[in-house]
């Protein structure tokens, strides 16, 4: 059975190693990902071949730009088949609203969820950045004009999860990042949970690369994920 909960992350950047490990975990995880460096070396033509595997396709290409731009980008990534695609709500209302209502004409039920902050940011990181406040606070407001432009939900890091779900309602869906297993290498992630963490605080889609693609024994290390998974729920 598959689990739903998770996006395998298919950081790679030659169409093989992407094909091999989409049908290596495709059946066992709701969602694989499709990210830039894929997308950059192989283009859209790799989003079909890894749908063709079985899984639905996360597009993540936080897609940011002037609304014309964005809306045209978004059309594109749903017939390249993708049922997931994101942009980043830093885009600003009417680039969200031109996101939203292109997938709408393009793919109805494909879902446009926003960027909030990169998990890849802490509050360190953020001070050479013009923005102030905290991460969490900067996430539940990107997270609340996201759903005020008809976003399905938003990317964030777990900790930001119950901010996001008290402002936007429980059906706004938390894609959560930064997934590292009990005792596993943090890599360039700075805000970063266990899976079962990150299942408690409400996460709806827990999105893993490195901790799998990069273990020494994946498909090891995609059942032990499957088991922490399903032993926290
Ligand atoms: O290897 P790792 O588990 O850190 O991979 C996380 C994946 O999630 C990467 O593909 C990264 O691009 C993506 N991502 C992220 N932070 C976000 C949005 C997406 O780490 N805010």
């Amino acid at each position: 059975m598959r689990e739903e909960r998770l996006c395998v992350a298919l950081d790679y950047s030659s169409r093989g190693e992407i094909l091999a490990a989409a049908r290596r975990f495709g059946a066992k995880v709701g969602w694989l990902k499709v990210g830039l460096e894929a997308f950059v070396a192989e283009g859209p033509r790799i989003v079909s071949e890894v749908a063709e595997t079985g899984a639905r396709v996360f597009l993540d290409l936080k897609l940011h730009d002037i609304p014309a731009t964005v809306g045209r980008a978004v059309a594109a990534a749903v017939r390249s088949g993708a049922s997931m695609v994101n942009v980043h709500a830093f885009g600003g209302r009417d680039m969200l609203v031109a996101a939203r209502e292109s997938a709408n004409a393009t793919g109805p039920s494909v879902k446009v969820i926003a960027v909030t902050l990169l998990t890849s940011l802490d509050f360190r990181s953020l001070a050479d950045l013009p923005v102030s406040g905290h991460p969490e606070g900067i996430a539940r407001r990107l997270a609340i004009l996201a759903k005020e432009c008809g976003l399905d939900g938003a990317v964030c890091a777990a900790r930001d999860v119950r901010e996001v779900k008290a402002a936007c309602g429980s059906a706004f869906l938390a894609v959560v990042p930064g997934i590292r297993p009990a005792g596993s290498e943090p890599n360039d992630q700075r805000r970063v949970a266990t899976p079962a963490d990150a299942l408690s605080q409400g996460a709806d889609l827990l999105v893993v690369g490195r901790p799998v693609t990069a273990a020494p024994d994946p498909d090891a290390a995609l059942a032990s994920l499957l088991t922490e998974i399903q032993s926290a729920s």
